[in-house]
């Protein structure tokens, strides 16, 4: 029995991880998120499992390491937001949830592709105050539009399926193509050709080096006029200023982010009681053809039960000293 502390617990994980666990593992919740504040609370376990809104820079996994935690369990597919390095340095195991529903998140980011097209989250705030005018309402077909994707793992893939089936032309770029695509009509371009000649741009590729900032003010402005883009993949992969001020110039046409590359601290609280002071954010959030969801892409009951699963399985796999869908 493995002794683990489950940091940035929600409500609605509780009933999965005491379903899945059964009894097998020690396991603990807290609604803190790890920081160097709370840190100091997995002392007496053995392994730590975190969710992306959870710190693990260097001086939090030095700390972890010093109190005896020698297994981190991601809740999550990315890992953008662990230091490897000092992990690897401390000897730790990190294990993930690689893919836990890919369909989550694609049939996600096709739905915030719809409510910018067609307008729906306009249409529904008109209507609250009983203006049901059809004024400013014009949307677009997806029909025959060209759609680019950037990352076709297995999230761009089940994107791509989906998007397959509304009669699109797909373009994707991916440093690494994916072979199982056969059976799809996607052709894989050049970014700069992806960028030119797509209407839509949605992204799924994880967030590291190559790929921080890889919507820059450049891109932006290759970008086909009166293109959307969509993100939801990590927000550290759009430069934000840089997509505020293209949206301002009116080259792009709107923008859906499920991602923002400051959502740490921001997004999963309740801020309701409190002023948010990021002034960028609060503009994006002001734009009318920006849409902008707190990182729910993967909330799916479905979703939800795989990650519990997975991540039990993690923890009894590492205890039994053959770890599985580990990064390190
Ligand atoms: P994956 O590893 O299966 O696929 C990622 C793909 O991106 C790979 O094919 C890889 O070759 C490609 N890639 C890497 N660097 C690239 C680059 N510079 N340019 C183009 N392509 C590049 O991962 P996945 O399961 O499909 O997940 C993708 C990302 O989605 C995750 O890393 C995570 O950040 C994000 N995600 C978001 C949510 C959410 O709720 N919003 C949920 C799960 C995952």
């Amino acid at each position: 029995m493995m002794k683990i502390l489950i940091y940035s617990s929600q409500e609605f994980e509780k009933n999965y991880f005491n379903k899945f666990n059964a009894g097998q593992h020690q396991l603990d919740f807290t609604a803190d998120s790890l920081s160097l504040e709370t840190v100091h609370k997995a002392k007496g376990y053995e392994g730590v499992c975190c969710f992306v809104a959870d710190s693990l820079e260097e001086n939090i996994i030095l700390k972890l390491s010093e109190l005896g935690i020698k297994l981190i369990a991601l809740r999550s597919a990315g890992y953008d937001h662990v230091d490897m390095v000092a992990a690897k340095k401390c000897g730790m195991t990190v294990v993930r949830v690689p893919d836990y529903s890919p369909q989550a998140v694609a049939e996600f980011a096709v739905g915030l592709i719809l409510a910018l097209s067609r307008k729906i989250l306009k249409a529904y705030i008109q209507g609250l105050e009983h203006n049901f005018k059809l004024e400013g309402l014009m949307g677009f077909n997806l029909n025959q539009k060209t759609i680019g994707i950037v990352g076709t793992g297995k999230i761009g893939m089940a994107f791509a399926q989906i998007i397959s089936g509304f009669g699109c032309r797909i373009l994707a770029n991916d440093i690494a193509p994916n072979m199982s695509c056969h059976n799809l009509d996607i052709s894989y371009v050049d970014f700069k050709d992806l960028l030119e000649q797509s209407d839509i741009v949605s992204l799924h590729c994880p967030l590291n080096p190559s790929t921080y900032h890889l919507f820059d003010h450049l891109e932006f402005s290759q970008m086909k006029k009166g293109a959307l883009i969509v993100n939801t993949a990590r927000g550290g992969v759009i430069n934000t200023k840089a997509l505020i001020k293209i949206l301002k110039t009116g080259h792009l046409a709107g923008a859906a982010l499920d991602v923002y590359e400051k959502e740490k601290g921001l997004f999963f609280i309740d801020h309701r009681k409190d002023m948010i002071q990021d002034e960028q954010f609060l503009e994006l959030q002001k734009m009318p053809n920006v849409i902008v969801t707190p990182h729910q892409a993967f909330l799916t009951t479905e979703a939800i039960s795989n990650i519990t699963q997975m991540t039990i399985d993690n923890i009894t796999a590492f205890e039994n000293g053959k770890p599985i869908h580990q990064i390190l």
